[in-house]
C-alpha cells in the first residue's frame, strides 16, 4: 500500500500546496480520499491516468475536500474513458444529493461511457477491492468521516478534517500511517479543527506507527510542528508536502 500526498493544504490559496487530497494505492485499487480542488491534475504527475482511478473516497463536503468532484465526472464523459471500469463514489450521507445538485447546475456532469456508483456510507466497514474501509465518525461537520483502509499489508487511516473526539483513538489504532488534521499551531486552535500537540496526543493513544501531520493553514508556516507533536507522540512524525509518497507495510 502507498499513500501519496495529493494536497496538503486547505481552502486558503497559498503557491505549494492544493487543498485536501491523497492517493491510496493498494495492489488491487487506485482510489482517492479527498479531492480538493487542483488535487485532479496530481494524478498525472504521480503516474496514475484517470482510467486508472476506481474510487473516491470523501470525508466530508465542504469545498477544499470535493469540489474536483465536479471536475473528475467532467472529464470522465472524454471518449477516450467510454468503457472504463465503473467510478465508486463514497461519502456520509448527501453524497446522492450533492451529486444530484451539482449535475441540475452542470447536466454535462451526467455520466457518459461509464458507470458511476455512489455509496452513501454509515459508520461501519465495507469492502474496497482487497482492502476493508472502516468508516468512523469525527467531530467536525454533522457528518464527516475519517476512513481507515486496511489490507494484507497493513493500515492507513485518514482524519479528513477533524476536532477533538475520541472516535480518532478508535480510527488510527495501530494504523502504520495516521493521516491527520493539523490545521493550526497549538496557540492558534480554531474550532473544528486539530493542531500537532492534539494530533499527536491522538497517535499516542492509537500506538499509530507514523503520524503525517496535514491540513496546514497559512498561520502554521515558520512554526516547528513536528517539534511540537513530538512532545506527545513517540512514533515517527512527518509533515505532509504536495507530492510526497509514503510505502506503507511490508
Ligand atoms: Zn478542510
Ligand atoms: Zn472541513
Amino acid at each position: 500500500m502507498q499513500v501519496t500526498v495529493l494536497g496538503s493544504g486547505t481552502a486558503i490559496p497559498v503557491a505549494s500546496r492544493f487543498p485536501a487530497g491523497y492517493l491510496l494505492r493498494t495492489d488491487a485499487t487506485v482510489a482517492m480520499v479527498d479531492c480538493g480542488p487542483g488535487t485532479l491534475r496530481r494524478l498525472p504527475t504521480v503516474g496514475v491516468p484517470l482510467e486508472r482511478l476506481d474510487a473516491v473516497l470523501l470525508t466530508h463536503y465542504h469545498t477544499d475536500h470535493c469540489a474536483d468532484l465536479a471536475a473528475l465526472l467532467f472529464a470522465l464523459r472524454a471518449p477516450q474513458f467510454a468503457g472504463r471500469p465503473p467510478l465508486h463514489l463514497y461519502g456520509a450521507p448527501g453524497l446522492v444529493r450533492l451529486v444530484g445538485k451539482l449535475t441540475e447546475a452542470w447536466p454535462w456532469l451526467e455520466p457518459r461511457g461509464y458507470d458511476l456508483r455512489l455509496h452513501e456510507v454509515l459508520p461501519g466497514t465495507f469492502a474496497l477491492g482487497a482492502a476493508t474501509v472502516t468508516a468512523v465518525p469525527i467531530r467536525h461537520t454533522a457528518q464527516s468521516l475519517g476512513y481507515r483502509i486496511a489490507d494484507a499489508t497493513g493500515a492507513a487511516a485518514f482524519s479528513g478534517d477533524a476536532d477533538t473526539c475520541d472516535e480518532l483513538v478508535q480510527l488510527a489504532r495501530g494504523a502504520d500511517l495516521f493521516v491527520c488534521d493539523c490545521a493550526m499551531p497549538d496557540d492558534q486552535k480554531i474550532d473544528g479543527h486539530l493542531t500537532p500537540r492534539l494530533a499527536a496526543g491522538y497517535a499516542e493513544r492509537a500506538a499509530a506507527r507514523r503520524l503525517l501531520l496535514t491540513h496546514f493553514y497559512p498561520a502554521c508556516d515558520g512554526h516547528d510542528l513536528a517539534a511540537a507533536a513530538r512532545t506527545a507522540y513517540g512514533g515517527d512524525v512527518v509533515l505532509a508536502e504536495d507530492g510526497m509518497a509514503l510505502a506503507i507495510g511490508r
